[in-house]
């Protein structure tokens, strides 16, 4: 995809007089955030999109970040606006993704992007759940007809995830903290997203044998210390038809459709 992107985006000066422009505000120092930032600043490199990095101190008045937002709004040089969350406590992150311009909103996160989805009208796709879809189906998995169940309800990955596996004709499931016998569940996927935030939470005994699976999570191993999903991949690898790593996986593909959002909106916008 990097590549496609890349060959494409080398044209655009020539045809459009300067190249996507992203801008990504990141308040505070939290590693996990910083990380992100900095992955999505190496792929807009790597794609040859211009790519801004705003930082802001964790004490960043809320009028301020609106201001700032207001401004890039504004900016006709500004294609994708992305704040990068979790946002401190004292700012209502709800507030923040309304106030950027639907139009810029590369994380498909603004509630009239979110209604649009949900209305089956054109609009920007949050990122992961567009990244899963895509990776399905660039490994040959046929979607239609299929049962899939989706582990988490999150408004970021569960809820999205399962509305675009909807779309693609699958029967869908969706599961969360407060459903009974989550096993019983997750044995009758043909198609297993796990988006919960729970290190190894899914065992071997919860998967069948064949199954499609995709780890979401991404989380630190107690005993190693080290990254790992919501899947336990030693044991459940053996017996799916296809699973994802972490990391890899959805994480770099989530960066990746991040990449194609900008070039849509800056398509949209030319
Ligand atoms: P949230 O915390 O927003 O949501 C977690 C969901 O999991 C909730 O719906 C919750 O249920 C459900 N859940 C929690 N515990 C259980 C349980 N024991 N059994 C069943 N369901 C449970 O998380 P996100 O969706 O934002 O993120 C999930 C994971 O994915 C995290 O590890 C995050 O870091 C990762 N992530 C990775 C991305 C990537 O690009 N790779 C992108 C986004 C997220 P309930 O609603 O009942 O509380």
């Amino acid at each position: 995809m990097k590549a496609e992107m890349a060959e494409k985006v080398k044209d655009f000066p020539a045809k459009y007089g300067r190249v996507p422009h992203l801008v990504v505000i990141l308040v505070g120092e939290d590693p996990a955030s910083v990380s992100y930032v900095t992955g999505k600043a190496k792929a807009s490199a790597e794609v040859g999109i211009r790519n801004t990095t705003i930082r802001k101190p964790e004490t960043i008045a809320e009028e301020e970040l609106l201001g700032i937002i207001a401004g890039l709004n504004a900016d006709p040089e500004v294609d994708g606006i992305l704040v990068q969350l979790p946002l401190p406590k004292h700012i209502d992150e709800e507030k923040v993704i309304a106030a950027i311009d639907k139009a810029k909103d590369v994380d498909g996160f603004h509630p009239l992007n979110v209604a649009a989805l949900w209305q089956k009208q054109p609009c920007t796709l949050p990122c992961t759940p567009k990244g899963i879809v895509k990776m399905l189906k660039a490994a040959g998995v046929e979607i239609a007809g299929k049962r899939a169940v989706v582990v988490g309800r999150s408004n970021i990955v569960g809820l999205p995830v399962s509305k675009l596996l909807l779309d693609e004709n699958a029967t869908v499931t969706v599961t969360h903290s407060r459903t009974r016998d989550l096993g019983e569940v997750t044995r009758g996927a043909e198609i297993l997203v796990v988006a919960i935030g729970r290190p190894k939470f899914v065992t071997a005994d919860m998967v069948s044998e064949g199954a499609v699976v995709i780890d979401v999570g991404v989380n630190r191993d107690p005993e190693t210390g080290r990254l790992c999903g919501d899947v336990d991949f030693a044991a459940v690898e053996p017996k799916a038809a296809v699973i994802t790593p972490v990391p890899g996986g959805v994480g770099p593909m989530t960066i990746c459709c991040l990449m194609e959002n900008t070039i849509e909106c800056f398509l949209r916008r030319m």
